[in-house]
């Protein structure tokens, strides 16, 4: 299959919406299978206490195991926890346990609170690069919150990916959304932008559907991916079998319009990066 190419350098996207069910998870998994099936060398940080993304990806993650809470938490080295996809080559992924639900409340009273994953990830990139084996490109799943794993999560990322369920309220939030990224971006990291919206859980065939794609195309513009990802069942199966759909059904539709969305994801690299 074809390659993408490389960006020029590492390319951190928080995937985020503080509403729950609206595909971050499913987002996050796919975009990053695609990107390395096609060669690119990618991290995946689960920062969701559910785990949801750990287990879509094939990674152990039941309590007591090791993952993005020792990281924030006790600063423990991401070389010693994160854990390679066993069906996807250059994939890997820092995997989250029911423990990061306690890491919400244990933050509060920690030094530095907001920037323990940022000095984490950056230390690793940096490990990487050194040991010739650079990371394409990390992709951050947040939980359905504005908590402080999010906002870790904000601090460590410079482009923020969100994905809009094409359903009623889809709107909803989002005001709030972008006031808070603003606010992210005032104090804590002037470099955060938002790049990148996926419309979810599209159907083609009702008007709310195409409505609700007009609505964020008005506000966002060419922010918006082309590509829409179809409701499908394929997409929603995929996750019960540890499998990200491309793995599961490479031909279905589900599986090519996550591919599409993460090629013209790769292409927006030479526009973004300055
Ligand atoms: P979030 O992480 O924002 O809470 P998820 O990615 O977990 O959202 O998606 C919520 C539910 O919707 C999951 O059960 C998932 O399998 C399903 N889902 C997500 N995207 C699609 C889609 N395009 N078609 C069908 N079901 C989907
Ligand atoms: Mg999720």
């Amino acid at each position: 299959a074809q390659r993408f190419d490389r960006p020029e350098q590492t390319r951190v996207f928080v995937v985020a919406n503080q509403k729950g069910g609206v595909g971050k998870t499913t987002t996050t998994v796919n975009i990053a299978a695609a990107l390395a099936m096609r060669g690119l060398r990618v991290l995946v940080i689960d920062l969701d206490p559910q785990g949801n993304t750990s287990t879509a990806l094939n990674i152990p993650h039941q309590e007591g195991t090791p993952g993005v809470y020792e990281a924030i938490v006790d600063g423990t080295d991401l070389d010693e926890l994160v854990r390679p996809c066993p069906d996807i080559e250059g994939l890997t992924v820092l995997p989250a346990s029911i423990d990061l639900a306690g890491a919400e409340i244990e933050l509060v009273s920690l030094v530095a609170r907001e920037s323990r994953l940022d000095r984490a990830l950056q230390a690793y990139l940096k490990d990487c690069v050194e040991a010739g084996d650079r990371i394409d490109y990390v992709l951050i799943d947040c939980p359905p919150s504005l908590g402080l794993l999010t906002v870790n999560a904000m601090v460590a990322g410079r482009e923020v990916l969100i994905p809009i369920q094409c359903e009623y309220y889809a709107l909803e939030g989002l005001g709030q959304l972008v006031r808070n990224i603003e606010l992210i971006r005032s104090h804590l990291n002037p470099k955060l932008e938002i790049t990148t919206i996926l419309l979810t859980m599209f159907d083609a065939r009702t008007r709310l559907s195409s409505g609700v794609a007009e609505e964020v195309r008005a506000y966002f513009a060419d922010k918006v991916l082309k590509t829409a990802i179809p409701r499908s069942v394929r997409i929603s199966e995929a996750p019960s079998y540890q499998q990200s759909v491309l793995t599961y059904d490479g031909a279905s539709s589900g599986a090519l319009s996550y591919l599409e969305a993460a090629r013209e994801i790769t292409i927006a690299s030479s526009k973004e990066s300055s």
